[in-house]
């Protein structure tokens, strides 16, 4: 099997080329950098199974593959408002190239979409028979309608021209490789804890997301992909829903760190409640998240740790 990763230097994307090459896959790895780090993917430069090829998805692209994972696209609010035109053309354009390559070579194609699709939802825990509740020109918009409209893409390239895709909307994910000064909440909260910085509290912290390990989520990609059942959209996150502050307080007592919660104005539009119903997930790829919140934040506090007496 010879599989394309868009975005193989990223938080995901790195994990999912471990997986993937521990799995016997020969991967490619196509990323810009944007968000990416060469660091990431170090490990894996002089493994002959593995390519690494600096492109952007914007631009047209040729490989011969089995299997293509498109994760080509920033994740954090930080990191996609800082051009948000660019974040849109890397979500449309980049679902574009991704398909009419699958389509040309007749891979199976992975779309990571997102729980952003689902807005500042109204419904609670979010079904993926949720249509949502996004608004399509706030700060967000960018990432969220972006991400809506690959979904739309792939959803007609499979009924247009049979493309074989599967698709999956991602919760809340963390875990070592994120980047620590992307801004999205895990990372934020362990760095400031670890540095005895401001822990900073947008909104009272009274706000709730459902945080899923990296190794986890990268387990229902796999099964997602290697099941005939479904195409998606499925939902792959963890239903553990915590507040914020719940988040902060655990940080600071796991890292015994003298850090203050600081707080500042909650984000236009940020997202009130936040948890997937995994229901299908359940049924169709006989998934459930195991690794719990704490396990995953030691994980996590200690790849920051390590980090930072490297530096
Ligand atoms: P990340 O920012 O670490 O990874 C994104 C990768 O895509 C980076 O390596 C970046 O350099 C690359 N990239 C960005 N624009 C590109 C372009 N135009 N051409 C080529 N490469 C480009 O983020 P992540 O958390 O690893 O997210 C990976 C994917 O999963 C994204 O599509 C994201 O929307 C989706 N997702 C992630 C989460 C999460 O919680 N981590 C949640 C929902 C969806
Ligand atoms: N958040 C926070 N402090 C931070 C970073 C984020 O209070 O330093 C909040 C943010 O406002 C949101 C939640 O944590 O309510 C999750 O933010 P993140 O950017 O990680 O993910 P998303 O909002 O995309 O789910």
């Amino acid at each position: 099997m010879r599989t394309l990763v868009t975005g193989g230097a990223g938080f995901l994307g790195s994990h999912l080329c471990d997986r993937l090459l521990s799995d016997g896959h020969d991967v490619i790895c196509l990323d810009n950098f944007f968000t990416g780090r060469k660091d990431n993917i170090r490990h894996l430069l002089g493994n002959p199974d593995f390519e690494l090829m600096r492109h952007d998805v914007i631009d047209p692209f040729k490989v011969e593959v089995d299997w293509i994972f498109n994760l080509a696209c920033p994740a954090s609010p930080i990191h996609y408002q800082y051009n948000p035109i660019k974040t849109v053309k890397t979500s449309v354009m980049g679902a574009i190239n991704c398909l009419g390559l699958a389509k040309r070579v007749n891979a199976r194609i992975f779309q990571a979409s997102t729980s952003e699709v689902y807005g500042d939802p109204t419904e609670h825990p979010q079904t993926e028979t949720y249509r949502g509740n996004v608004n399509p020109i706030g700060p967000r918009a960018c990432y969220d309608e972006g991400k809506r409209c690959a979904e739309t893409l792939f959803f007609d390239y499979h009924r247009e021209n049979k493309v074989d895709i599967r698709v999956g909307r991602i919760f809340n994910t963390y875990g070592p490789r994120m980047l620590e000064d992307d801004g999205r909440v895990v990372s934020n909260f362990i760095v400031q804890a670890l540095r005895g910085e401001d822990i900073t509290m947008y909104g009272k912290g009274d706000q709730t997301r459902s945080f899923c390990y990296v190794d986890d989520l990268i387990e229902a990609f796999m099964r997602l992909m290697t099941q005939e059942e479904t195409v998606g959209p499925v939902n792959l996150g963890n239903p553990n829903e915590f507040t914020i502050l719940e988040l902060a307080e655990k940080v600071i007592a796991m890292t015994g760190s003298s850090a203050k919660i600081v707080y500042h104005p909650l984000p236009s539009d940020d997202p009130v409640r936040r948890q997937p119903d995994l229901a299908l997930a359940r049924k169709h790829l006989d998934w459930e998240p195991e690794v719990r919140l704490e396990a995953g934040l030691e994980r996590t506090i200690e790849y920051f740790m390590e980090k930072r007496q490297a530096e």
